[in-house]
């Protein structure tokens, strides 16, 4: 084969179209790949024009021309037309040459680019992607080459890098250019070790500058490989300031709240709602029930397997229906809980519910405190106060029994003593100085014990009636009570010298028979048991938020203060009734008033200094 025979068969089936034109661009040969490429057969190729093959708007078409007419050949990248008018990229190398003696022809190559050109239109858009990341990213990235000079960085790395470095970035520029020289040889070694394959990761404590407060970061060097080699490192800034605050806080947060579960005597819990997870911390398990903090995290059931089964249906539902209502913060309970010894403490329980934004809870944390001790208090008291409610019931009807019992007795008691006492006198009348000295004085004994019995059974008759009629209170003018007593009186005051000072007094709400009564039997007492001088009587008032307090002073003989409380008990007398008479009712009658009207009464006294009686009356009666 000749030489032009072989070249005729390595043309025809080279992968490229190859084209033989006239210099106007008429075809005048194409071969197999052409054909392939462009869509025609070597005949319909024929006599076809340069402008049906080549897109006569392909960019710098006229200057490749002229250049291929002035150098006799170009090179260049154009785009093709197949038969079908479907468009797409070449690459053209075209010569001019001429036979000896012949018209000029060209002599064109043409490779179909267009899968080249998708591929590098398929990097340029991973390209611009990763471009548009690496740009709005918040991270800092930094390229170096194999000698650690800087090739490329993002942009926030331009606006950031001086903030965050100290300095700015500049291609070219070694890493160690703004490196402390104290931390030369440890970043030295990170980085031989990066460029031997290692990734290496450390976090940086930037100071705080007038610019910025303190920012920490997180700096990540791995190797920049390409087709397996190493040609770099890249660097990655990430700004870790805020996540390390919280971090911080959380970890504060975390640390009161474990001082807290030591500090207090309660079982401090915090429980997962969503993953049915409880957290215990703290010695009040330990402490208060006995158990251990692992025992109770290792068993699913631990709480709930010890309340108490008559308690639990109850609390499990109360807890359920507190955890419903969205708005609700709170759970509280009480209920009895196992201990590890077996007994059962009263627990009050207490939770602080977390909820999302549509109120289901998601958390839930409390304390558990023991109230045994509580509750046994109160049981006891509870059963003392019903003991205490029986026993003043008990005295309550006693008091109504012997109050009926007085009543009647000294009642009853009248009629009969009435004709004792007048058959006696009648006695008296007819057999006195009759029969001998004896008789005289036995019917003298006769006669005084019957008017004692009847002052005895009038004085009785009067205590019994205290309280027994039904009570009216109404607006009593006190210092026109204590005139009409005055009034009283006058007599006595008259025979033995004794006066009576009565001070401003109060309008009162009070029963005024029982009012006047407690007043008369005050005077008369101080007027009874005078000294040798004559009695001197002062009556005043004093009044506070709650009560009025009366007090009633003498210049009387006076009462030790042994006696000073046994005085108010009936039938308690100081002297015989031949030094002073009386019965020993009057002062528990006035007590008996007093009580009624809310108030108390109390003596204060020394002997021969006189006494006074004080008494209050209360003002929400
Ligand atoms: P009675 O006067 O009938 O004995 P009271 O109940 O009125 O009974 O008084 C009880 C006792 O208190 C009296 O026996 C007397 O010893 C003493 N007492 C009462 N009032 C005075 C007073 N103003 N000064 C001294 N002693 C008094």
């Amino acid at each position: 084969m000749t030489d032009t025979g072989v070249y005729r068969v390595m043309i025809e089936n080279a992968m490229d179209a190859f084209f033989l034109t006239k210099t106007d661009g008429t075809i005048l040969d194409a071969n197999a790949a052409a054909c392939q490429m462009f869509g025609y057969t070597q005949e319909e190729f024929r006599g076809v024009g340069r402008k049906q093959i080549i897109d006569i708007d392909s960019p710098g078409l006229v200057d490749h021309l002229k250049k291929r007419q002035e150098s006799g050949k170009v090179v260049c990248e154009l785009i093709g037309i197949k038969k079908n008018g479907e468009k797409f990229p070449i690459w053209v190398s075209s010569v001019i040459f001429s036979e000896e003696g012949n018209e000029q022809k060209t002599f064109t190559i043409i490779h179909d680019i267009s899968e080249l050109k998708k591929r590098e239109e398929e990097l340029r858009t991973a390209e611009r992607n990763m471009r548009v990341i690496l740009n709005n990213t918040n991270e800092l990235f930094i390229v170096l080459d194999k000698d650690l000079n800087i090739i490329n960085f993002n942009k926030v790395t331009e606006e950031k890098s001086r903030k965050l470095l100290g300095v700015p970035f500049e291609k070219g520029r070694s890493i160690f250019d703004s490196a402390d020289p104290q931390r030369l040889p440890y970043l030295k070694q990170l980085y031989a070790d990066v460029l031997n394959g290692a990734i290496r990761q450390n976090i940086v404590e930037i100071p705080s500058t007038s610019e910025h407060p303190k920012i920490i970061v997180e700096i990540r060097y791995a190797p920049l490989k390409e087709n397996g080699e190493i040609i770099g490192v890249i660097i990655n800034v990430h700004d870790i300031t805020e996540a390390k605050e919280k971090e911080a806080i959380l970890l504060q947060t975390n640390e009161r709240f474990h001082y807290v579960a030591k500090a207090t005597n309660d079982a401090i819990w915090d429980w997962d709602i969503k993953k049915d997870e409880v957290l215990r911390v703290g010695d009040g398990l330990k402490n208060i029930f006995g158990y251990e903090i692992e025992e109770a995290a290792h068993e699913k059931n631990f709480w709930i397997d010890r309340v108490h089964p008559a308690d639990l249906q109850n609390m499990l539902e109360k807890r359920k229906y507190i955890l419903f209502q969205t708005k609700e913060l709170y759970w509280e309970d009480e209920y009895r809980f196992r201990r590890a010894n077996g007994t059962y403490a009263y627990v009050f329980d207490k939770g602080y519910i977390i909820r999302d934004k549509e109120g289901n809870p998601e958390r839930m944390i409390g304390a558990t405190q023991d109230v045994s001790q509580r509750k046994e208090s109160e049981s006891l008291l509870l059963e003392l106060n019903n003991r205490l409610k029986k026993r003043a019931d008990e005295l309550i009807n006693s008091n109504v029994e012997l109050e009926r019992f007085a009543y009647v007795a000294s009642h009853d008691l009248q009629e009969p003593l009435r004709m004792v006492t007048s058959f006696l006198q009648l006695f008296r009348k007819r057999y006195e100085g009759k029969i001998d000295e004896t008789a005289d004085q036995y019917i003298h004994f006769a006669v005084d014990g019957a008017e004692r019995m009847k002052t005895l059974i009038m004085d009785l008759l009067e205590y019994s009636r205290v309280g027994s009629s039904a009570e009216v209170f109404q607006e009593t003018d006190t210092g026109e009570l204590l005139a009409t007593l005055k009034d009283v009186f006058y007599k006595t005051c008259e025979e033995t010298g004794a006066v009576i000072h009565i001070g401003k007094m109060p309008v009162v709400k009070a029963n005024k028979t029982q009012l006047f009564q407690l007043f008369q039997n005050l005077v008369s007492n101080a007027l009874k048991y005078h000294g040798n001088q004559a009695p001197e009587i002062s009556m005043s008032f004093e009044e506070n938020e709650d009560e009025y307090i009366f007090a009633v002073k003498d210049n009387g003989i006076g009462i030790d203060a042994s006696f000073h409380e046994k005085i108010f008990v009936i039938f308690q007398r100081l002297h015989s009734r031949t030094e002073y008479s009386g019965t020993g009712i009057g002062l528990a009658i006035c007590k008996k008033i007093v009580e009624r009207h809310g108030g108390k009464i109390w003596v204060s006294s020394e002997p021969g200094k006189g006494s006074t009686f004080f008494f209050s009356i209360s003002k929400r009666i």
